[in-house]
């Protein structure tokens, strides 16, 4: 069958495990890699590599894509979703890399129902049914910075899984019906605080645009300051546990 050749190796490679140059790096970048028991350790290796090896990632003109550098995204992506089903970023079929800050000219829309055509700086952007575009220079220093409280690929994948049940709308996903009742109504109050200027700043007032960039703010907050997040949204960040399924505060100082 056509192709067949190219599918055993990869599914050789796969067996095989990361190479050990790419875990040492995978080591050295990603803190939370260590505290992750042995079940999501293994799914979050085959998914990393899986990811690397089947999505198309482009450069942007002049700029050359290194292994590092989709280890570094394939592996934040598959920490997002460690505890979803196989395949939920499975719509992520293309990746395109920039050496720094994007900007949009001409007319565009980053927000529904918003067009300018003022030139726009990004850092990242997923393009629905197209690629997730990033700012190579920003993913690096989200991961050296979480301080910042900002995570561009945490952000774009956040609205990959938001949008898996076909709507942009704040909500991935849920399968319990208690927790999503509890989501539903943490999330509420916290973007009816945010929307009002009353979030006491863990949550970026950007999350006010609506529930989508809501979602995806607060999956940058729930990662890079989950102990801010525990003291103001307490209820919140629980909900968020039980999606993720992992605990940043057992990692994170901020
Ligand atoms: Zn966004």
């Amino acid at each position: 069958m056509f192709g067949s050749r190219r599918r055993r190796e990869r599914q050789a490679a796969i067996d095989a495990g990361m190479p050990a140059s790419w875990r040492s790096l995978c080591d050295s970048r990603f803190p939370w890699l260590a505290t992750l028991d042995a079940d999501r350790s293994e799914r979050w290796e085959r998914r990393t590599h899986e990811m690397v090896l089947d999505v198309s990632w482009e450069p942007a003109r002049g700029f050359e894509v290194t292994d590092e550098m989709r280890l570094t995204v394939a592996g934040l992506a598959q920490l997002l979703v460690v505890d979803q089903p196989d395949g939920a970023l499975a719509a992520v079929r293309s990746v395109v890399l920039h050496p720094t800050t994007i900007v949009m000219a001409g007319e565009h829309s980053q927000v529904d129902g918003i067009v300018t055509d003022e030139p726009t700086p990004i850092l990242g952007e997923a393009v629905e049914h197209g690629p997730l575009l990033f700012a190579w220079d920003e993913v690096v220093h989200d991961v050296e910075h979480p301080e910042r409280g900002r995570n561009v690929v945490l952000h774009e994948c956040a609205h990959v899984l938001d949008h898996l049940d076909g709507v942009v709308d704040g909500t991935p996903p849920i399968a319990d019906p208690e927790l999503a009742q509890r989501w539903v109504e943490a999330c509420t109050e916290a973007y009816e605080d945010v929307v009002a200027g009353r979030d006491p700043g863990v949550i970026d007032p950007y999350g006010g645009v609506n529930p989508g960039e809501f979602f995806a703010v607060l999956t940058e907050a729930y990662f890079c300051e989950p102990h801010a997040l525990w003291s103001a949204h307490p209820a919140l960040a629980e909900a968020l546990v039980d999606l993720y399924g992992v605990d940043p505060r057992t990692w994170c100082v901020h």
